[in-house]
């Protein structure tokens, strides 16, 4: 008979079990904790869209829309894009369902996104993102509040200490039309020293150039102008609003002055969360204000800030987390005491004790395997004079005792 071929699994897909599953559990059960200090109310939104959707939102020079998307026909012909992103479905949701109507909207949620890229530590293809954003909310309290709660959320899996909040702005319309100028005269005067990449978007997108992750836009990247005195008072202000309420809430930052977000509708604030301990992948978090993108859209025009987070990355930071431990396994030394077992285990997990039962195998051997699962209790299920007959061990602590009482109550 010939061999049946296993089909491989995609490049830059993950099968997690164990660690790294658990990492992820721990990250996304973590925000769904703190974000609801925050009042964000959990969405979804599909994995996948018409292609419009994020091409007309995302700009079309961007690498995501030009390089990155998983772009296909479904069998009725419709151009679909799996998402490799949250904001732009988010924002097509909130005109089409009309969700105008509860702005300020907070929203939160997670999930996969996708994108063509070549896989490596920290980069893949299927990879997961938490997401934030306040839609209908023109006030820098927004931003800040958004900044706070990443910086919350980071404290609270413990790993914000060697991971630095970059802050910058982008000004409004005016301010970055005059930037764009300026940074434009720059990049002309230094065509020659730029990439073929950078050329492009010298033409497209000229503040994308500094957002070049290619060494040979560095120098060029690194004398070009800063926004700074391009501002207006009024984008001024903006931004010290939203540094003054970093300040209240204890929250350090640092100015980045090149740094601008990937994506083309982004306004005033733009910010990442940055670690040199994950080599080249160093953004953990990232986001801004897109005051520009839902009117885009062809929705009402509408003010809005968000940010979104890899969960691997996040992931990897994390210290080792715990093995999660069952609260108690039983085994089960006697077949004859299995339907006592069965209603046992059914009232320890009612009574919120997580069970697992051992009642394969040899009964001589189903103790061991019980004790090689990770509990703080063991029951041992038998039979002696015809009577249930229990023997519980416990970790220190008084599972063990709590089970057992537990587990009476059912003879
Ligand atoms: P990068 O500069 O690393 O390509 P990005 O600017 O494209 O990131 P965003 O679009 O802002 O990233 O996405 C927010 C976060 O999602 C990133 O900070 C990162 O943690 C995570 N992320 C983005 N792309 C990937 C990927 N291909 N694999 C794993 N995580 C990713
Ligand atoms: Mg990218």
């Amino acid at each position: 008979m010939a061999k049946i071929e296993t089909p491989r699994p995609i490049r830059g897909t993950q099968d997690m079990l164990g660690d790294m599953a658990d990492r992820f559990a721990h990250v996304v059960d973590t925000f769904d904790r703190v974000r609801r200090l925050y009042g964000f109310k959990r969405i979804e939104v599909p994995v996948f869209e018409a292609t419009a959707v994020f091409a007309r939102s995302l700009g079309e020079s961007t690498d995501v829309v030009s390089k990155e998307m998983y772009t296909f026909e479904d069998r009725g012909g419709d151009s679909l894009t799996l998402r490799p992103e949250f904001t732009a479905g988010i924002a097509r949701a909130y005109i089409t369902e009309g969700w105008q109507q509860f702005a300020p909207l907070r929203v939160a949620t997670h999930g996969p996104l996708f994108r063509y890229e070549r896989p490596q530590k920290g980069r893949y293809r299927q990879f997961h993102q938490l997401d934030a954003e306040i839609l209908g909310a023109a006030e820098p309290l927004a931003d800040a509040e958004l900044l706070i709660f990443a910086d919350h959320l980071l404290r609270e899996l413990g790993i914000s200490e060697g991971v630095t909040l970059t802050l910058n702005t982008l000004g409004d319309a005016a301010s970055r039309d005059a930037w764009r100028a300026a940074l434009v005269a720059h990049f002309e005067g230094h065509r020659g020293a730029l990439s073929e990449d950078s050329i492009d978007r010298l033409a497209r997108n000229p503040l994308r150039i500094l957002d070049s992750k290619d060494p040979r836009d560095q120098a060029v990247v690194a004398t070009a102008p800063d926004i700074d005195v391009y501002l207006t008072d009024e984008a001024q202000a903006f931004f010290e609003k939203v540094t003054d309420g970093l300040k209240a809430a204890d929250v350090a930052w640092e100015r980045n002055a090149r740094l601008v977000r990937g994506l083309d509708y982004y306004r005033h604030t733009a910010f990442e969360f940055v670690t040199d301990r994950l080599g080249a992948q160093g953004t953990v978090l990232g986001g801004g204000r897109y005051d520009g993108l839902i009117e885009n859209m062809g929705g009402p025009s509408t003010p809005a800030v968000g940010w979104a987070a890899g969960i691997e990355r996040l992931g990897m930071l994390l210290d080792a987390p715990e093995t999660p431990k069952l609260d108690a396994v039983i085994a089960l030394e006697d077949d004859a005491m299995l339907a006592t077992a069965l209603k046992g285990l059914a009232h320890l997990r009612s009574n919120g004790f997580a069970a697992e039962i051992v009642a394969s195998g040899s009964p001589r051997k189903r103790f061991d395997k019980a004790a090689k699962i990770p509990a703080r209790a063991l029951l041992s299920i038998g039979r002696r004079d015809d009577a249930l007959y229990i023997n519980a061990r416990g970790d220190g602590s008084d599972a063990a005792v709590r089970a057992e009482a537990l587990f009476r109550t059912v003879e």
